[in-house]
């Protein structure tokens, strides 16, 4: 896809649409000259390259990658208008196309019913999963595992709602018998699934966790911020097959968080959050002195937290899904190549003499350590790994590191005398489907770096 020739025809499309308006004069506060664009923007990209590589495979770090092409011209094209999603009033038609990503999402969980919106990002999408799980269980706790998003615990202090963490077990999901413990306490109101952790893409088991909390009254809301879009590997039809039974459970829980901004290529600002009772709008209800005038039909203002939200996000995400939809043949096969780089970059390091692997990866993200006897030289080299790779001018890799405890590190790595209270081990996340071909490289140059830092020591 030629990103310059569809931003040009996302103009001039635009364009043509608003000359049947009419001529009228720019005023003369907004002119700027060209001259001073190009010398403007000279220097806007010259800042620009204080960042990280993030679409090249090199880039095995964070959760981060450009959006697709198509989201940019979605974008475009429709930020020229700019409607706001908040109600029709801003914009029917990024708020219809809003409202066919979020039955599209329902449906790619196996919602029949829903009730749902985007958000600006999945914190948001969290925050109101919580706003409504406290409405429904006044006075009842949230269990969260220690390893789900920070946002959890966060979210329940400014919500007034008291959080529970429960123990993760060995594999980094949550632990069952903790959470069951929990629950026989009958203070749970919700319980917070994640069905892969931000840390390690560790899925929880979304089956168990349904059953056990509907036996003490409690609801599940699912935190898919990372992994949802994993869900199209769960199906029939799969290109890469993943456990299909946490993923079909998902379509129980009451309330689901994706994170189109993080697995559905989309840039920044674009989180979902999905109710699947859609009487859960009744704890939305307010009144806008301002808006809701055009039509009676759903403002998806009525049902959201927020109130300004950019349409151009729902219109990149429906380009996106146009082209390239959620399903297994779709979305999927994207996925799908980074999943298989994983696996395949798990066996390498089970075969390497300088790295180690911490877990075996459930999604796309892969966590290991260089070969060292104790928890502070396997913390001092991994930081050196980390370091040096991003510092080398010629050969960069960039990869992320993970703080983990030296309880969590026993259960995987018993022979690593602790000395510590803790390490960071190396992390990568694969989101990129091109690491699986760059695979190579990047492990030969993670590998290279790795026996240079246990020389180091
Ligand atoms: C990223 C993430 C969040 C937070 O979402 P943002 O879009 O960064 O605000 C919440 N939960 C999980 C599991 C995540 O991976």
């Amino acid at each position: 896809m030629d990103l310059a020739r569809w931003l040009g025809e996302a103009v001039s499309s635009i364009e043509r649409w608003k000359r049947e308006y009419g001529a009228f004069d720019v005023h003369p506060s907004l002119q700027v000259s060209d001259e001073r664009v190009g010398e403007a923007l000279g220097r806007l990209a010259g800042r620009l390259r204080d960042n990280y590589p993030f679409f090249h495979p090199r880039y095995a770090g964070q959760m981060l990658k450009p959006p697709h092409p198509a989201a940019i011209v979605g974008y475009v094209a429709a930020m020229q208008i700019n409607p706001n999603n908040h109600a029709l009033d801003g914009g029917p038609a990024t708020a219809d196309m809003e409202k066919e990503l979020v039955s599209r999402l329902a449906t790619m969980f196996g919602y029949r019913e829903h009730l749902g919106h985007l958000t600006s990002s999945g914190t948001i999408a969290n925050l109101e999963a919580l706003f409504v799980a406290r409405e429904t269980h006044p006075g009842k706790a949230v269990a969260f595992s220690a390893a789900s998003h920070y946002t959890h615990a966060r979210m329940c202090g400014l919500l007034g709602m008291e959080g529970r963490p429960v123990p993760a077990d060995g594999a980094g999901r949550m632990d069952l018998d903790a959470l069951a413990d929990q629950l026989s306490t009958g203070e749970i109101g919700t319980v917070v699934a994640t069905t892969g952790t931000t840390g390690l893409g560790a899925v929880d088991q979304v089956h168990e966790i349904v059953p056990l909390a509907r036996r003490h009254g409690a609801r599940v809301h699912v935190d898919a911020a990372y992994g949802g879009f994993f869900t199209l590997l769960a199906a029939e039809g799969s290109p890469e097959p993943i456990d299909p039974l946490p993923w079909r459970a998902v379509a129980e829980a009451d309330s689901i968080v994706v994170d189109p901004h993080k697995h559905g290529l989309q840039p920044y600002g674009c989180g979902a959050v999905l109710f699947r009772d859609p009487a859960a709008g009744r704890f939305y209800v307010h009144d806008s002195p301002y808006t809701y005038f055009t039509s009676d039909e759903l403002h998806l203002g009525e049902i959201s937290l927020e109130c300004s939200r950019a349409g151009a996000a729902a219109a990149a995400l429906w380009l996106t899904f146009e082209l390239l939809p959620p399903t297994p043949e779709g979305l999927g096969r994207v996925l799908a190549a980074g999943r298989r780089a994983a696996v395949r970059w798990a066996e390498l390091i089970e075969s390497s003499r300088v790295l180690e692997l911490y877990q075996r990866p459930e999604l796309d993200i892969v966590a290991c350590y260089p070969a060292e006897p104790t928890l502070s030289a396997v913390d001092a080299a991994a930081r050196r790994v980390m370091e040096e790779g991003m510092r080398d001018p010629a050969d960069p890799v960039f990869l992320s590191v993970l703080r983990v405890s030296a309880d969590e590190m026993a259960r995987r790595a018993p022979h690593v005398i602790a000395d510590a209270d803790g390490t960071r081990v190396l992390r990568s996340v694969l989101m990129k489907p091109e690491e699986e071909t760059y695979l190579g490289t990047l492990h030969a140059r993670v590998e290279s770096l790795a026996r240079e830092a246990l020389s180091a020591a």
